[in-house]
């Protein structure tokens, strides 16, 4: 899994807010991101150690150790459904 820092994702950042990609909920904390260039899909998913937040994707930038837009899409779905989650409970 790739650390996620503010530096490593201001690009993706970028990327996924010119992009707009869909992002489908699978399970708690993992996500499907819809490519913005063709059919794919991309799973993604998150973990929290220590209180720093790592991420992971399918696609070939995130395999290079980069942080992909997609992995910043399915992040911001993520944070939105963890305080989805604290309202409720
Ligand atoms: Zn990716």
């Amino acid at each position: 899994m790739i650390k996620l820092t503010t530096e490593n994702t201001a690009k993706a950042i970028e990327r996924c807010k010119q992009l707009k990609p869909k992002v489908n909920f699978i399970a708690e904390r993992t996500f499907s991101v819809k490519s913005a260039n063709n059919d794919n899909a991309y799973t993604v998913c998150f973990d929290v150690q220590n209180g720093e937040k790592f991420g992971q994707c399918e696609c070939k930038a995130s395999e290079r150790g980069l942080v992909c837009y997609h992995i910043v899409a399915g992040a911001t779905a993520n944070i939105y459904w963890q305080s989805l989650k604290r309202q409720t409970a």
